[in-house]
């Protein structure tokens, strides 16, 4: 039998569940409301130290991406040795920007805008056979677009 666990707490909604879907799980500065993610106990813009949890939208649109195309500086990449290059992006959340892995690793099938929707990914396996998971968006059909096509 294999276990599963988030590359860290705190990160994301674990274990997503019907009734408490994966969601990543940011702070939300209770004196000015700034949102941040990963959390943060204390503001970046208005110092404050009273933050409060915010569960992030699940869905949002490429901002920017690139190729991760070789094995990043270990510590503190403790990925799996044999590297395989995956796409890293910035996806527009309603909240706010957000840095994440994609799902999709070819650049050509990715364009600038279009919808992504939070995901789980493996990120590695351990030793005692532990599969480790992180999230990553994937790309997502556009929601105005099937909306229009439901009657
Ligand atoms: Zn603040």
């Amino acid at each position: 039998m294999t276990t599963t666990q988030p590359v860290a707490e705190g990160l994301f909604t674990w274990p997503p569940t019907g009734s408490a879907p994966l969601r990543l799980i940011g702070s939300e500065c209770t004196a000015c409301g700034l949102v941040s993610f990963p959390a943060s106990p204390d503001c970046v813009r208005c110092a404050s130290t009273e933050s409060k949890e915010r569960l992030l939208s699940d869905r949002g649109t490429l901002w920017t991406y690139t190729t991760q195309n070789f094995r990043p500086p270990s510590p503190p990449y403790d990925g799996p040795r044999a590297f395989e290059p995956y796409s890293v992006g910035y996806v527009e959340l309603p909240e706010l920007l957000v840095e994440a892995r994609l799902t999709e690793p070819d650049p050509e099938k990715l364009r600038i805008g279009q919808h992504m929707l939070l995901t789980l990914v493996p990120y590695t396996v351990r030793d005692d056979g532990t599969e480790v998971v992180t999230f990553a968006f994937a790309p997502a059909e556009d929601p105005a677009e099937s909306e229009q096509e439901t009657p």
